[in-house]
């Protein structure tokens, strides 16, 4: 067992079953800003539209005259555990708001966090499936923001120890796209809570706070910026989900949520060492979307730096809007000082055994890639080696099949 030195005194829920308790809070200027920039992005000139649409064209055809892009992904998954990070409320997506939150979750003062050692659990096993090395000892810290559906002014995460670091994830290009192997690296993995949610009004004039989300346990991978394409990004997260579902520590479902990819997208010269000014790219809800808005993405920065407008290509978050097929700025972004990290008073350190660890590896079942060579080495073509190994329909279906011949030989 993990030696989790866990501290700190669990308070009573005093609201029990609060369904329907609201917060309400007057709607953040930064609400608007879907409505605001797509107003001014609208208004430019056709030919400016269509010299971009062109240049993402030409992106996906690896037309990138002269020039390569470089992508970092940061993936929060959610994970599957009965309660949350730091209490003892249950998280089950599409409740009634604020009908599983408690003292400690919605920041109440003088409560203290309690952590659950599932997620030690999960984020070693996900760790091991990453190969990165697992830090014997690790840490949580408090990274301080101001917004309405963060109570406590701070998110409980871990920054210069995470439980994981200095991994990396193989995988195989589909043949339709290229076909190929690929590695990219794993900065770290490391573990911290989520944040409530906010549900603005159909007018616009307030908002309300739901805290169900909130201290709801992630695991955060940071990749190197290792990939080149939209695909290989796409690609990227399509495994980061498959191995998580394959551990069985998250369900892995974009949609609700539960699986999210922020990009990091910068463009420079072939040839060039130094990396150029980075835009972050969210709000995307499908491996497609990654796809299609880092290409856009690229496609607009290849097209700045061709019109000598460099200059223009900020270091800040934009949005990917599905229906123009286009991203668009949010804010700017903040640096890691503005963050004011420092360590969680709360919680004690994280001190694992070996045995733990150990525990753990032996417990794993066979990995997308592990099977992947399998398969592979039993002669199996690559566009069959990746149909068998990365199609959950088809490892349901087997499972299934499985299951009924056994059951028919049992008859
Ligand atoms: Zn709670």
């Amino acid at each position: 067992m993990a030696l989790t030195l866990l501290r700190g005194i669990r308070t009573q829920t005093l609201f029990g079953a609060n369904a329907g308790l609201f917060c309400t809070t007057r709607r953040h200027p930064l609400a608007h800003f879907t409505t605001r920039v797509e107003s001014v992005q609208t208004s430019e000139p056709k030919s400016v539209r269509k010299s971009i649409q062109q240049a993402t064209k030409e992106a996906a055809e690896h037309k990138t005259q002269g020039f390569e892009a470089v992508i970092g992904i940061e993936t929060h998954v959610q994970l599957s555990t009965i309660t949350k990070a730091f209490c003892s409320c249950p998280y089950d997506y599409g409740s009634q708001p604020n009908s599983t939150v408690c003292p400690t979750c919605m920041g109440h003062p003088g409560t203290l966090p309690v952590l659950n050692a599932k997620v030690v659990e999960c984020a070693v096993k996900l760790g091991l499936a990453l190969n990165c090395e697992i830090s014997m000892t690790s840490k949580f810290d408090r990274k301080q923001y101001f917004y309405p559906d963060l109570p406590k002014g701070y998110q409980i995460s871990q920054f210069d120890i995470p439980i994981a670091e200095k991994g990396y994830l193989d995988l195989d290009i589909p043949m339709e796209f290229g076909g190929g192997h690929r590695r990219f690296g794993v900065t770290r993995v490391h573990m911290e809570e989520d944040a409530g949610k906010l549900l603005h009004s159909e007018s616009g004039s307030f908002s309300q706070v739901d805290l169900n989300r909130a201290g709801v346990p992630l695991l955060e991978i940071v990749s190197e910026p290792d990939m080149r394409t939209g695909i290989e990004a796409a690609e990227y997260g399509a495994e980061i989900q498959r191995v998580v579902r394959y551990l069985g520590v998250g369900n892995g479902n974009m949609q609700e949520g539960s699986l999210r990819c922020d990009v990091n997208v910068s463009v420079r010269p072939i040839g060039q060492s130094e990396f150029g000014t980075k835009v972050e790219i969210k709000n995307m809800n499908s491996f497609s979307e990654i796809s299609r808005a880092i290409d856009y993405e690229i496609s607009r920065q290849i097209l700045l730096h061709k019109e000598s407008q460099a200059d223009k290509i900020v270091q800040e978050t934009r949005l990917w809007d599905e229906s123009s097929q286009k991203t668009f700025t949010m804010r700017k972004k903040e640096g890691l000082a503005d963050y004011r990290y420092f360590p969680e008073p709360d919680l004690p350190e994280v001190v694992l055994t070996s045995d733990y660890i150990d525990e753990i590896r032996n417990s794993m079942p066979e990995l997308p890639e592990a099977k992947r060579r399998r398969y592979e080495n039993m002669g199996l073509s690559m566009q069959d080696v990746i149909f068998l190994a990365n199609d959950d329909i088809v490892i349901i279906f087997c499972i299934t099949l499985i299951f009924t011949l056994s059951c028919m030989l049992c008859y």
